[in-house]
């Protein structure tokens, strides 16, 4: 109890106790007059009647309850805040004990417990100030703040109690409707409020506490991360409303799905986290996120149109080895984006596997800034042979990283981190300048006659000014734009916006440039796009050529290709031409033209140019002898 409060309690016991100090004050006053003068006595009568009265009106007049009993509870005595407070009249309290009117029904006591009931005086309990709820007369509840005081030697056998109750039931309801307010607001800052959904907030106490007990118990916990596909494209071809009913929809289904103890959470945009406690493992989140996409990519209706949405879900398991719920979210996040990688309204579990892929690609795409402005990526070369006239007819240049601590990294490794960063141009522009740098340090070595192919990005092909910008490389070294083959693939031209791909291959071609579709025969029908565009032949996909000669499809697919082209007057590389028997099987149906590593493996300028050296003084290639070895033998 407080200094304050415990003064203030005195203050109002010794008003309350007004009655009995008279009494007390006349045995002291007997006391005394054994000795004293009577003047002196009745000086102090005078006083002490004095006294009295005042404490008579401060009890009376008291805002708070002051009540007298004796050691058993029973009201002796009370004053008129205490009649106002409980509703009963002094008269009406004197002799009972406040627990047989003041308990509110679900607290009451039993006769027994009643009569038995007793101060104890001894343990200093009284000491304390305590809140009760209070019922009074007409049956309205109050809160009651009681402090007690122990009166002794009153000249009576027994202490007396003094009761000091005041009604804090304003006081109290104002600190409840506080504590409402408080915990509306905590409410609102854990939950979306679009979705009603709890929020990242709320998902990491969550989370972190499910962690706890499952660190205890050994269970594991399964966490779904989810990311709605196609979001976006509602959101811009619909608007907000209609992205909010997605949104909305997806809550509520996902909602559906999962057991009462789960918790499903917006993370944020159109990305949800799905907390499973307690699961038997990586199966049961399966079919979970199996069945959350299944019942997502059934369309939606909103405003009288149908909206057609999918998911994917990176999935992760908490384990032993687990920290914390970071590392598991980290996990599901991995999976997420593996999921994808792959293609949309799938689920990916992440493995250690994956996480090492991941690291990789995270540590790679960390590194490329610098592996750009360092010099780490150049350029290599691969020949392409002609057959038929028995010479190199181009180069192709690839890019390679050479890196300081990884080796030789291949575009395959870095490519997709270079387009997702946007260094796509930075790293044609070095395939340019390296392509260009090495054709005409051959030519001033005498070697005269070939082309040398580019590869060309989307996000390059599509620039403004790039077909000026190469030009311009091009004459800047002496040599000419009909000695560059640009590669494009062919599912950049289809895919590429308002056509802007097909214009520049215009473009490339009205400058005097070669166009070649790359990668070509696989995946798309790209029949339409060779008499579209205006291009100047197309390279056989390695894929098609692997399969030469001893698979029938792939041989009728490579012959029409050679059938068609020679119609359409379009010349024909082949790619990864790695034995005799293809060469020989590309070399009758007209393929003249072959590039793989059955010629060469693709080489930095200087080793080329030993390659191209010793070609000239009479190096026989070993897939080409063995080529004429089997025709002879047939
Ligand atoms: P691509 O244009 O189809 O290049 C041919 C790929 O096949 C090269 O892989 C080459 O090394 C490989 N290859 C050639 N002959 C054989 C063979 O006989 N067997 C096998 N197994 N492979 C063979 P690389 O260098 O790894 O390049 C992969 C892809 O990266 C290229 O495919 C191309 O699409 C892209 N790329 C390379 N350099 C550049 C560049 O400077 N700019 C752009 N935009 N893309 C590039
Ligand atoms: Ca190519
Ligand atoms: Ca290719």
């Amino acid at each position: 109890m407080s200094g304050g409060a415990f003064q203030e309690m005195l203050i109002f016991a010794a008003g309350a106790v007004s009655a009995l100090l008279a009494a007390l004050i006349l045995s002291r006053l007997r006391a005394r007059s054994e000795g004293g003068r009577i003047s002196d006595l009745r000086q102090e009568l005078e006083t002490a009647r004095v006294e009295n009265t005042v404490m008579a009106v401060i009890a009376q007049h008291a805002s708070d309850g002051l009540v007298i009993q004796d050691i058993q509870g029973r009201i002796e005595w009370s004053n008129p805040a205490y009649s106002r407070m409980t509703g009963y009249s002094a008269e009406e309290l004197r002799g009972r004990k406040p627990q047989e009117f003041v308990l509110p029904p679900e607290d009451r006591l039993t006769p027994e417990e009643i009569e038995d009931f007793r101060y104890d005086i001894s343990s200093g309990a009284l000491d304390s100030f305590e809140i009760i709820r209070n019922v009074r007369k007409n049956g309205e509840f109050f809160w009651n703040q009681l402090g007690f005081a122990v009166v002794n030697h009153m000249g009576t056998r027994e202490p007396k109690v003094i009761v000091i109750a005041r009604d804090v039931t304003e006081q109290i309801e104002r600190e409840e409707a506080l504590k409402r307010a408080k915990e509306d607001i905590q409410r609102r800052a854990e939950h979306d409020i679009l979705t009603g959904l709890p929020n990242r907030m709320k998902l990491a106490g969550y989370f972190a506490s499910e962690m706890q007990a499952a660190g205890d118990s050994g269970e594991r916990i399964g966490v779904l991360h989810v990311d709605l596909d196609r979001f976006k494209k509602v959101n811009d071809a619909l608007g907000h409303d209609a992205g909010d009913a997605v949104l909305v929809h997806a809550a509520n289904v996902m909602s559906a799905q999962v057991r009462k103890k789960d918790l499903v959470c917006r993370f944020g945009g159109d990305e949800f986290i799905i907390v499973c406690p307690g699961l038997p493992g990586v199966d049961a989140l399966e079919t979970l996120a199996g069945r959350i996409i299944r019942q997502l990519t059934k369309p939606m209706q909103w405003g009288g149109q149908s909206i057609a949405i999918g998911a994917s879900i990176g999935i992760a398991l908490s384990n032993s080895q687990t920290r914390d719920q970071n590392e598991v979210m980290k996990q599901a996040d991995i999976a997420l984006y593996e999921a994808k990688n792959r293609g949309r309204n799938g689920y990916v579990c992440y493995t250690p596997d994956l996480g090492e892929t991941v690291a990789r690609r995270n540590a790679i795409s960390s590194d490329l800034g610098q592996a750009i402005a360092g010099n780490e990526i150049s350029v290599v070369l691969q020949p392409q042979f002609d057959l038929k006239h028995n010479r190199v007819r181009g180069l192709e240049a690839l890019v390679r990283w050479y890196h300081p601590a990884r080796g030789v990294l291949l575009p395959a490794e870095f490519l997709p981190a270079a387009e997702i960063q946007g260094c796509m141009q930075a790293i044609d522009q070095i395939a340019i300048d390296g392509a260009l740098d090495a054709l005409k340090m051959l030519r001033g070595e005498g070697h005269e006659g070939m082309s040398v192919s580019i590869n060309v990005s989307a996000r390059t092909l599509t620039q403004k000014g790039y077909v000026d910008k190469l030009k311009w490389e091009v004459e800047t070294r002496g040599l000419e734009p009909r000695d560059v083959v640009v590669e494009v693939l062919e599912t950049i031209v289809i895919e590429g916006r308002d056509n802007v791909a097909a214009q520049t291959i215009a473009a490339l071609s009205e400058a005097g440039f070669a166009v070649e579709l790359d990668d070509f025969g696989i995946g798309y029908s790209g029949l339409v796009n060779l008499t579209r565009l205006p291009i100047q032949g197309v390279k056989i996909d390695r894929s098609l050529v692997q399969d030469l000669p001893f698979d029938s499809t792939a041989q009728t697919v490579v012959r029409a290709i050679f059938r068609l082209c020679e119609d359409l007057d379009l010349s024909v590389v082949s790619e990864g031409v790695e034995r005799s028997e293809q060469a020989l099987f590309l070399q009758q149906i007209g393929g003249h033209v072959v590039q793989g590593f059955g010629i060469a493996r693709p080489m930095a300028a200087k080793d080329l140019l030993g390659w191209m050296n010793r070609l000239r003084e009479g190096m026989t290639l070993p897939v080409l002898e063995g080529a004429e070895a089997l025709r002879r033998s047939h």
